[in-house]
């Protein structure tokens, strides 16, 4: 490997490609160094069964008209939905009829003013103070509040989930979106099989340590995870500004796994039966699945927080039967024959992650503006969690990993 660079990446998530296609258009001689043998990161696509794609990290193309991934998927021939999925509501088997299927809506939108309110006072509390507990819909609500940040409702900042920027508009990658970032990255020059040890930037530049040697640089943008940075797995020299360790602390990883259910025939639902159901036994088993994946034969389903991190820890059975038990609830004990194959991903056992994507504790959501902070102008840290509006995404990541180029470098 070459020893001097104007730029050192570490790290081939969206977030290291993001900064590498910046280094790119700014003409910077530039590498990407990453620990693993496959670049992506959190975005990963494998096969359930012979050609079909489902993905283990990154699925949806969120607010995917501001979504600068949405029109690289289009530049290399991928595609997405678009369309706004048919929806029911299922509470302890039986679907909601219209008007309480409305008083579901009402919940929802409630629960929302709710949270603008409290921005508004200036508040940065736990989203769990702000819920109407006593509703039927809030065991549904806070299940659905642990998918968006990985954690759950008394652990993250309502004022970080308001921060968030949300088209309403998510779109599934049909070939993977795992996959549309191993596509985007064809030609840059990353290194895999390349783990940052140590980075040093107390002279005029930095000096990047990996396990196959050292390079110098003018420049390093780091990418790994808040879960990566807060294990020290990268020592720095100095030490790092407290401001930043702070953020790092404050940005704990969540967890977060997607589950995919494959089905033998091509739609084994009544011809009626809406793209996505979320269900609820209106207590502690409420699950959005998604039956139309794309096209694909197999229902999509994730679950966040502590019954993810839970999950994550019993043997895969235990969430088969989990949601086979919502799914019979709706569809009749004979669903359960219908099910071939049953996979989960499990990001916090991944030693180069560490975990799902960063939430935000309570009372520090100004945090990832100190993240993406530059550092003696010559290091900035970059990825899903110091991304000021679109944190916990791939495209947010992506973005990042551009501005902290853009931050260095002019
Ligand atoms: C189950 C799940 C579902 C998700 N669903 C969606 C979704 O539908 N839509 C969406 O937009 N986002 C989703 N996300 C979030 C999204 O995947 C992440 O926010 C994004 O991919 C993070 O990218 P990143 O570059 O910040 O970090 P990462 O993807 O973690 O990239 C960091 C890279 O650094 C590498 N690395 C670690 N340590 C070292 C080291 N010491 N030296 C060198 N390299 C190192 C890692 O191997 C990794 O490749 C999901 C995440 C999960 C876990």
């Amino acid at each position: 490997m070459q020893s001097n660079f104007d730029l050192v990446i570490v790290g081939a998530g969206a977030g290291g490609i993001g900064a590498a296609y910046a280094a790119k258009k700014a003409g910077l001689d530039f590498c990407v160094m990453e620990a693993s043998h496959r670049v992506g990161g959190r975005g990963l696509t494998e096969e359930l069964a012979p050609g079909i794609p489902w993905d283990l990290g990154c699925h949806w193309l969120h607010s995917g008209s501001i979504n600068p991934l949405a029109d690289i998927a289009g530049e290399v021939g991928f595609h997405y939905d678009k369309g706004s999925p048919s929806r029911a509501f299922y509470m302890q088997g039986e679907k909601l009829p219209s008007q309480e299927q409305s008083g579901f809506t009402d919940y929802l939108s409630d629960q929302w003013k709710k949270v603008e309110a409290s921005a508004a006072r200036g508040e940065d509390i736990a989203l769990s103070e702000l819920i109407d507990h006593d509703s039927p819909y809030a065991p549904y609500y806070c299940y659905w509040q642990s998918l968006m940040t990985s954690e759950d409702v008394d652990k993250f900042s309502a004022l970080d989930l308001f921060n968030y920027e949300d088209t309403d508009e998510n779109w599934p990658v049909r070939e993977g979106y795992g996959e549309l970032l191993c596509r985007h990255a064809e030609g840059l020059p990353v290194e895999l099989n390349t783990r940052v040890e140590k980075i040093n930037y107390s002279g005029t530049g930095v000096v990047v340590t990996s396990n196959r040697g050292t390079v110098k640089a003018k420049y390093v943008v780091v990418t790994v995870s808040t879960g990566v940075l807060g294990a020290r797995d990268i020592q720095f020299d100095p030490e790092l500004p407290v401001a930043t360790r702070e953020a790092i602390a404050s940005l704990p990883l969540g967890s977060y796994n997607n589950f995919a259910m494959l089905y033998e025939e091509e739609w084994p639902f009544d011809e009626d039966t809406p793209d996505r159901i979320d269900y609820s036994n209106g207590d502690d088993i409420n699950f959005a699945f998604k039956l139309k994946c794309s096209g694909w034969p197999y229902i999509y389903c994730a679950v966040g927080g502590r019954q993810a991190k839970w999950l994550e820890r019993q043997p895969l059975v235990v969430s088969e039967q989990l949601m086979m038990r919502a799914l019979v609830d709706i569809f009749g004990a004979e669903f359960r024959k219908k099910i071939v194959k049953f996979k989960a991903s499990a990001w916090g056992d991944d030693p180069l992650i560490k975990g799902a994507y960063s939430a935000s504790l309570p009372g520090n959501s100004h945090r990832r503006t100190e993240l993406a902070t530059p550092i003696a102008e010559r290091l900035c840290f970059a990825g899903e969690a110091a991304s000021e509006r679109a944190f916990c995404t791939a495209h947010g990541a992506w973005q990042s990993g551009r501005d902290a180029v853009l931050k260095l470098t002019n």
